[in-house]
């Protein structure tokens, strides 16, 4: 059937693009081990990366390793981590994912998606981050906002729930793309596919996307793919 192998070949193509213009893509977190970027996902919730980039230098001086964290005062470690924003919340799970992985992990942090589940503060997003990013193993596609807007622009879900929108890119992409795949769609969006008025004109993907919010005109959009190559 035609319909099938046009999509295959969209995606595809969208895949190759994604390659060509971000290439090797890291996570923007910053981190030395699976247990440092846990701490800095659950803190970058509802905050920059930047942000949090500058936090936990300081914060993994003063609590070095899993058992430092786990002793921590939750009151001194809300002011340590403040500027994150949610610090009182976010100070009581990582007070718990320390005190989970020492007790129950014998101090590391796990390497499957349903030991972290178990970890407080480590939902799907948070486990799939880790996972991929300082393990390697492609256990899901992270859906972050960027992840959420940009799957819906490019026409890869129809789906609002982030759960859903997952299932549909790994049904969608090939595995060994889950992991580079979210950190090249969190890179365009935000150099390029920003959440209002998105940069369609200087985009690779423009003649591939079917997003009702480009801010590039059909009409343009017609004449550069009939321009000669
Ligand atoms: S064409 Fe515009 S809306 Fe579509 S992916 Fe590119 S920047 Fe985003």
């Amino acid at each position: 059937m035609a319909k099938p192998a046009a999509r295959g070949d969209r995606v595809r193509e969208i895949q190759r693009i994604l390659d060509e213009t971000y290439p090797n893509p890291k996570c923007a977190l910053e981190h030395r081990n699976a247990w440092q970027l846990l701490v800095a996902t659950i803190l970058s919730a509802q905050c920059t990366d930047k942000r949090v980039n500058l936090v936990t230098p300081g914060l993994f001086r003063k609590y070095p390793s899993v058992a430092d964290m786990a002793a921590a005062n939750q009151d001194e470690l809300a002011q340590d981590i403040r500027s994150t924003g949610f610090f009182n919340n976010k100070a009581k799970s990582l007070i718990g994912a320390a005190r989970t992985i020492r007790d129950n992990f014998r101090g590391k942090v796990p390497r499957t998606m349903d030991e972290l589940l178990n970890v407080p503060g480590a939902a799907r997003k948070t486990a799939n981050v880790v996972l991929g990013a300082a393990y390697g193993i492609a256990s899901g596609v992270v859906v972050d906002t960027h992840v959420q807007r940009i799957a819906q622009r490019l026409g890869l879900t129809k789906n609002k729930d982030p759960k859903r929108i997952e299932q549909d890119l790994m049904k969608t992409l090939p595995e060994e793309k889950w992991i580079a795949f979210s950190h090249q769609i969190i890179l365009h969006g935000r150099a390029l596919c920003v959440a209002r008025k998105p940069k369609c004109a200087e985009c690779p993907l423009e003649r591939l996307c079917k997003a009702k919010d480009k801010t590039v005109h059909n009409e343009l959009s017609s004449r550069r793919s009939r321009r000669p190559v």
